[in-house]
């Protein structure tokens, strides 16, 4: 094989790097399955962590960040249907990159595509249990989303555990940080449903973040 630059520079990004998973230190991180019908799964499915967000708030960034591998970013590759991406961490979690949502002109074939996806990833369907936890991430600069919000009420119906991280904290200057944070929590956190600022950049929070979607992955021992 001819090494390029370029060729070289791709094959480095895409290595994992050891002992930066935060979600599972030395964990292997593989692509399971990418999903493009409801209610699909890998076989014998893991307790599940579904990642959801508006496109661009940060996902990619923060995935990688937490499985300590190049997580692949065809989810945003235009054109490309949506899809569910499972990855299998060690053989301990699954862990779904969802699609991005959030455009203001998406046609209603890929909203009601998107929602079935979601629906079934959450909910579960006849063949397998919904996710044991959901992870929404909002962007920390803006004021609440109505696309977010939406979503944040749906998961708070349905009753999956989640937790939202707010990204890009490092983005949000010192002097209005506890205004955005007291705004951000007042619309999306609850009293079982924690809110950290996170930055995929400097690593603000993220040890956090992984130690609370450890806890809700992991179950609880038997009485
Ligand atoms: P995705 O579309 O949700 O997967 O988002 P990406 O991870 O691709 O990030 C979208 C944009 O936000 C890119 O320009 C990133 O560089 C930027 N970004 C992601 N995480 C952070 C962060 O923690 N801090 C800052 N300042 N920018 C970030």
């Amino acid at each position: 094989m001819t090494t390029t630059l370029s060729s070289a520079r791709s094959r480095a990004a895409a290595r994992p790097a050891p002992g930066k998973a935060l979600l599972a230190p030395g964990a292997e991180v593989r692509l399971a399955m990418a999903v493009h019908r409801a209610g699909e799964r890998p076989k014998n499915a893991l307790p599940t962590l579904a990642v959801l967000g508006r496109s661009n708030v940060g996902k990619s960034s923060l995935l990688n960040a937490l499985l300590g591998a190049k997580v692949a970013k065809v989810s945003q590759t235009p054109g490309r249907t949506q899809a569910l991406y499972w990855y299998r961490v060690g053989d301990r979690f699954d862990v779904v990159d969802c699609p991005g949502y959030g455009y203001a002109k998406t046609g209603r074939e890929k909203r009601e595509s998107f929602e079935g996806l979601i629906e079934s990833l959450l909910l579960g369907t006849s063949e397998g249990a919904g996710a044991a936890a959901a992870l929404l991430l909002v962007d920390s600069r803006l004021e609440p989303q109505n696309s977010d919000l939406s979503m944040s009420l749906f998961l708070r119906e349905s009753s999956v555990p989640s937790l939202v991280a707010a990204t890009k904290w490092d983005a949000v200057k010192p002097s209005q940080r506890v205004r955005q944070l007291r705004t951000l929590a007042a619309a999306f956190a609850a009293p079982d449903r924690p809110l950290l600022p996170v930055s995929s950049e400097t690593g603000e929070n993220l040890p956090e973040l992984a130690r609370l979607l450890r806890a809700a992955l992991t179950p609880s021992p038997k009485e």
